[in-house]
């Protein structure tokens, strides 16, 4: 049983993970199918052994939390040993699959010991704060000589790290809400994680202006989004402090171009959009240690950067006035956002917008440059302190990174269009996550009634009013 640490607000969002550690198929003697290991999420379990007068092994169970994604390939890979002679010698089973990367979270438990040869390959560590999976135990060979022999252990399965339900997505202020009892069934994604709307502050340029009053926006205490243009941004430090705060390091390019090569901000250095994009990926994943860059932001808002942005990036953040609403149309790489005026005021500017959201059940950007004469449309940080600090305080709306919010809404967005398919009285949603979505994310959902499972693992009902679906593992499972 594997512990989840605590996972804070403003947990760092940058996925690391530890690589598979694999144990070889080795030969035993006959017996019995291994069975699966027991895995975190994320880990598959190992196959079932081919043991020659063994029965077929089964999927490994899942770990806690998450659990694993249990593959049933040991089931059918070893029912197919049916007949085996007395006292052969088994041949390898196959390795088991790798885990997912999964989620924070500590690892699953290693593979039981399994009859039969088999090779778990070991889950990847979890991402964020959780500890690396155990790997899957290796094989032993076993003792053997009957038709029934018992031999050596099953592959582990890949013991990725355990999710538990618990994502570091804040919680909603309400609390209490009472496990639905009902029919099973009404399975349904809950709005922006739960908060009645939610906002994404982001600042571009990485202005002067911005580094000196960091610790005034960093001590509101809501996850920000940060779009730096890379050839500008230097080694001022105050970015990596803010990636340790838990906030956002995104995309603005390398040289702040339109995208036709004018208008460059910069530097005259434009050779493509690609390189543009690229360039400044490469520089923020090397200078802060980063797997990836999730989201970038168009200089101007260009609508030409779209189309580059949608095949390296989960969103592109234009500079069109408007808001997202849940399941809406809106394109990701084309993302609306408000640019304050020039010196407005958290009364009588951001507050309404916040407002707005917060009653008609939407998200919003805000855009902002400087507080000081150093970026486009200054404002006092004293006013956008206020507006961040209003909306923080009315603890009903979701107040996160752009990588976050896009993250949850897009994946609203793909559960929802999915049909679930039947098997007796259980309904399962399979899912694919799209490309450069960030590992470790979850989704709210509520149900009616029934038992929400991925895996062998039970979803536990959190009493703020949902169950949490890891996304990572790909499927979730409606049973009475
Ligand atoms: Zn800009």
């Amino acid at each position: 049983m594997a512990v989840f640490g605590a996972v804070g607000l403003l947990a760092g969002f940058v996925a690391c993970t530890d690589p598979p550690r694999r144990n070889p198929p080795q030969t035993g003697d006959s017996g019995n199918g291994g069975s699966g290991g027991t895995s975190g999420r994320g880990g598959s379990a190992g196959k079932g052994g081919t043991g020659s007068t063994g029965k077929g092994g089964k999927g490994g169970s899942s770990g806690s939390g998450s659990g694993g994604k249990s593959t049933t390939s040991g089931g059918s890979s070893g029912s197919s040993n049916s007949g085996g002679t007395t006292g052969g010698s088994a041949t390898a089973g196959d390795a088991g699959d790798a885990g997912d990367a999964g989620d924070a979270g500590t690892g699953g438990a290693a593979g039981d010991g399994g009859e039969g040869n088999v090779s778990g390959d070991a889950g990847q560590g979890g991402s964020s704060s959780g500890e690396g999976g155990d790997s899957g135990e290796g094989n032993s060979a076993g003792t053997s000589g009957s038709s029934s022999g018992t031999s050596g252990s099953g592959g582990g399965g890949g013991a990725g790290p355990v999710g538990g339900g618990k994502s570091s997505l804040p919680a909603p202020p309400t609390t209490g809400v009472v496990k639905p009892a009902g029919t099973p069934g009404g399975f349904s994604v809950i709005n922006w994680a739960g908060f009645q709307g939610a906002v994404s502050f982001t600042f571009d340029d990485n202005t002067q202006s911005q580094i000196t009053n960091y610790a005034a926006l960093n001590g509101v205490g809501v996850p920000l989004t940060f779009y730096l243009v890379c050839s500008t941004y230097g080694s001022n430090a105050i970015w990596a402090q803010a990636l340790l705060d838990g906030h956002e390091l995104g995309n603005h390019t390398m040289h702040h171009c339109a995208a036709n090569g004018t208008n460059c901000a910069w530097g005259n250095a434009f050779v493509s959009t690609d390189a543009e994009l690229d360039e400044c990926t490469d520089a923020l994943k090397s200078t802060y240690g980063l797997d990836a860059i999730y989201t970038v932001a168009a200089p101007y808002g260009d609508g030409g950067w779209g189309v580059p942005a949608s095949t390296r990036f989960l969103s592109n953040r234009s500079v069109s006035d408007g808001n997202v609403s849940p399941n809406g149309a809106t394109n990701p790489f084309s993302l609306p956002c408000s640019i304050p005026p020039e010196n407005a005021t958290a009364v009588g500017h951001y507050n309404g917008i916040i407002n707005t959201v917060r009653t008609g059940h939407l998200w919003h950007i805000f855009l902002n440059h400087a507080f000081a004469n150093d970026g486009y449309n200054p404002v006092s940080i004293t006013e956008m302190v206020a507006a961040m600090t209003y909306a923080r305080d009315l603890t009903d709306v979701w107040v996160d990174t752009v990588t976050h919010v896009t993250a949850y809404w897009r994946a609203q967005k793909l559960l929802t269009g999915v049909t679930p398919v039947v098997s007796g009285d259980d309904r399962t949603w399979s899912w694919t996550l799209p490309a450069h979505f960030p590992p470790g994310q979850y989704l709210r959902v509520k149900v009616d009634g029934g038992t929400l499972k991925q895996g062998a693992t039970v979803l536990e009902w959190d009493d703020h009013g949902y169950y949490e679906v890891a996304l990572d593992y790909g499927s979730v499972t409606l049973s009475p």
